[in-house]
């Protein structure tokens, strides 16, 4: 079994200015093969970061936080992920969603806070726009998608974690 690592970011990858300082982490191939299938110019990371708890899209690339921070609030509806690794994929598709919906993907960053860019209520389509193509996706590829589950829990499971897990 191959245990991830940390890895330095590729000069071109968008990473959001508040995670700059993460920990960066290669996703299992399949995840990565996943992404590309969809979106052949992004990027995908898992990241760890002290303080930072959020997954994020910037422009094409995507970074989901591999700490999995209230992991539980994905196991009820609608999307009722049954292990942190399922949660995991699920939160790399609500992202591809945003991507392939084509929603704004600039993230602006004032004094490490990150600013609202477009209105509460376009934001919240946005947000169900992503989550309807993450179960889209989910119930079109179910064969596929139950292996990126498998993938995903076998990286929660084995990857040397040196910030806190919240999953526990
Ligand atoms: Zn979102």
């Amino acid at each position: 079994m191959t245990v991830s690592q940390y890895i330095k970011i590729p000069k071109g990858v968008n990473v959001p200015k508040n995670i700059l300082d993460s920990k960066f982490i290669k996703p299992p191939l399949e995840v990565i093969q996943l992404v590309e299938s969809i979106s052949p110019e992004s990027h995908i990371f898992f990241h760890e970061h002290p303080i930072v708890q959020k997954s994020y899209r910037n422009y094409l690339d995507i970074f989901v936080n591999a700490r999995l921070t209230y992991w539980r609030n994905y196991t009820n509806e609608p999307l009722w992920a049954k292990s942190y690794g399922e949660v995991l994929i699920l939160r790399v598709l609500h992202e591809l969603g945003h991507i392939v919906c084509g929603h704004k993907g600039s993230l602006k960053i004032e004094n490490g806070k990150v600013i609202q860019i477009v209105s509460d209520t376009e934001v919240e389509r946005c947000e169900k726009e992503a989550w309807d193509w993450a179960i889209r996706y989910r119930s079109e590829n179910l064969e596929n998608y139950i292996n990126l589950v498998y993938k995903c829990q076998l990286f929660a499971e084995t990857h040397p974690y040196t910030e806190v897990v919240d999953w526990q």
